[in-house]
């Protein structure tokens, strides 16, 4: 009998799933939100592929930290073989380290020409606010409007995205993404410059200063907007008049997601004061980076020192230089590229047979598509959570994003090939026609 039709075993699948529920809930408390009207109970990864306990595969569409791939075989031999090797931290003479913020360094670009290594981007973007208020002598800041940066208390207040549970402090300021329907490119660089210029004289009049402007260069927590690709050129050059610092958060960006460029900045020609990066950096394990220019640490580092026990470690140095090998070897920025334009021409053929969808955006193998309801036009939270719960039904894995929750999130690791992407189109379709 198939086993979707076997009552018994689906009985016996749900009360333990319950209790597992119950479980969890009574031993980690109330913060934590778990995926799907049905969570998913997942006990091993491959390549693009999650596993539930009866060995049912799900394709994911959804996870960039795995960014070669879960349990990615190189990263892990990597792992374990430096972990049964050598297990320090910062504060010993160490080749790997050095060896990897070369390579990094040489990535992106001759401005910055420092590297210090965090756990997540959380640390990094704290690490890089602090760095920018002690170079300018100010505390405010500027961020998109549903923007996201961090869970430390310093990077929470960066974060609009975390909503009433952590209010906007009072030395922030947001501006728009590039979400309003501007008809020309240009005319929207300059719309959201001059609520910049506006955000930066609100700070300066109400005595906090202006420290930095921190961007995610796709712009994701805002619903995904990869361009116009000059915006950030054009706010970076606005900040820097104004004597603050640009910080690119490439925690999302970097790394090859864009398929354009290795880093999300470089799509827009800008350059960053401070670059910070985590999520896909170690495939996995725990690993994050400030990257700085000289000028911009210099007095900071005279006054203060960083040390972050496990931020820098020859295990997690290991897993980055790997990761960073295998993106290399792997030609996957490419692969993100190709790939992408394959899920976003599928996706516009989709949008043609269905009015649900409104619009697919994106850059590489990062890509949104909102959904509206069909009759008023409007944004639809639930059609685009009623979605992603049947396409999970269905057996892959997808999310939603921006202020409403009603764009579908398309992120899969960077190895998803031509055949992972007609799976995921089809189950959409299918999705979309219950
Ligand atoms: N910046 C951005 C743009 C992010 O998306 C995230 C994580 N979602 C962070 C920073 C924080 O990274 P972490 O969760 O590793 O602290």
């Amino acid at each position: 009998m198939a086993r979707a039709e076997d009552p018994d075993r689906e009985g016996k699948q749900q009360s333990l799933l319950r209790a597992q529920l119950a479980r969890r809930e009574a031993l980690l408390g109330p913060t934590y939100r778990l995926f799907y009207e049905e969570p998913l109970h997942v006990v091993r990864g491959d390549g693009v592929f999650l596993y539930d306990p009866e060995g049912r595969p799900y394709l994911d569409a959804y996870n960039n930290v795995p960014c070669v791939g879960h349990s990615n075989p190189r990263v892990a031999a990597a792992v374990s073989e430096q972990m049964a090797t050598l297990n320090t931290h910062t504060r010993y003479l160490e080749d790997g380290i050095l060896d990897y913020a070369e390579a990094l360094l040489e990535s992106l670009g001759s401005g910055l020409r420092h590297a210090v290594f965090t756990c997540t981007g959380s640390e990094a973007n704290d690490l890089a606010a602090r760095i920018a208020m002690h170079n300018t002598g100010r505390r405010g800041f500027v961020v998109t409007r549903w923007a996201y940066h961090g869970n430390s208390y310093l990077t929470a207040g960066l974060s609009p995205a975390l909503g009433n549970g952590f209010p906007d402090p009072p030395s922030l300021r947001r501006i728009p993404a590039p979400d309003t329907g501007a008809d020309e490119e240009d005319d929207l660089v300059e719309a959201i410059a001059d609520e910049f210029e506006g955000a930066i004289e609100s700070l300066e009049r109400d005595g906090h200063g202006f420290a930095a402007f921190i961007a995610d260069s796709l712009f994701a927590s805002d619903g995904i907007y990869a361009r116009p690709q000059g915006l950030l050129k054009r706010l970076a050059e606005i900040a820097r008049r104004r004597g603050g610092l640009f910080i690119a958060d490439e925690v999302q960006s970097g790394f090859g997601r864009s398929g354009e460029r290795f880093w999300g900045f470089e799509r827009h020609h800008a350059e960053p004061d401070i670059v910070t990066m985590g999520k896909p950096m170690g495939n996995g394990y725990p690993i994050g980076a400030t990257a700085i220019s000289a000028e911009v640490i210099a007095a900071f580092g005279e006054q203060s020192r960083y040390f972050n026990t496990f931020g820098g470690s020859p295990v997690g140095i290991a897993a980055a230089q790997t990761t960073l090998d295998v993106i290399n070897d792997e030609g996957l920025l490419e692969n993100a590229e190709q790939v992408g334009k394959l899920i976003k021409s599928g996706l516009n053929d989709i949008a043609a047979r269905h009015a649900e969808i409104s619009e697919i955006r994106g850059a590489g193998l990062y890509i949104g598509a909102d959904i509206q309801d069909p009759v008023s036009g409007n944004p639809d939270p639930a059609g685009a959570k009623r979605i992603v719960n049947r396409m999970k039904a269905a057996g892959t894995l997808i999310s939603t994003t921006g202020e409403r929750a009603s764009t579908l999130k398309i992120r899969p690791p960077l190895i998803f090939n031509a055949v992972h992407a007609e799976q995921l189109l089809e189950t959409l379709e299918t999705a979309l026609n219950p």
